[in-house]
C-alpha cells in the first residue's frame, strides 16, 4: 500500500497582526501626543528651525525627558532636531 504524502497546511496568519515591538503601546493622543502637542510642537520648530546638533533644518521636536518619565511640554523640555538626530537619540533609548 502506497503512502500518501502528508498534506501539510501552514499555518493561517492572522489577517490583523500587532505591531512589532510595541505590543500594549497606547494611542499617541494618549501618551500626550494631541492637539496642543502639534501646536506646541510647531511653536519650538518657528523659535528653534535648525537641529540643535548638527545645524540641519529641523523637522522633529525631542522631549530631553520623555514624558513618559516624567517630563512636560515645556519649551526648556524640547529640543529641535532633524530627523537622522532625533531617531539616532530615541533609538538609544532617550
Ligand atoms: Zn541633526
Amino acid at each position: 500500500m502506497a503512502k500518501l504524502p502528508r498534506q501539510h497546511k501552514p499555518p493561517r496568519v492572522p489577517a490583523r497582526k500587532q505591531h512589532r515591538g510595541a505590543p500594549q503601546r497606547p494611542s499617541a493622543h494618549r501618551r500626550g501626543y494631541g492637539r496642543r502637542w502639534w501646536r506646541l510642537r510647531a511653536v519650538v520648530l518657528a523659535q528653534r528651525p535648525f537641529c540643535e546638533l548638527c545645524g540641519a533644518p529641523a523637522k522633529d521636536v525631542h522631549h530631553r525627558v520623555p514624558l513618559r518619565e516624567g517630563g512636560e511640554n515645556t519649551l526648556e523640555n524640547l529640543q529641535a532636531l532633524c530627523h537622522s538626530c532625533h531617531s539616532r537619540i530615541t533609538a538609544r533609548g532617550g
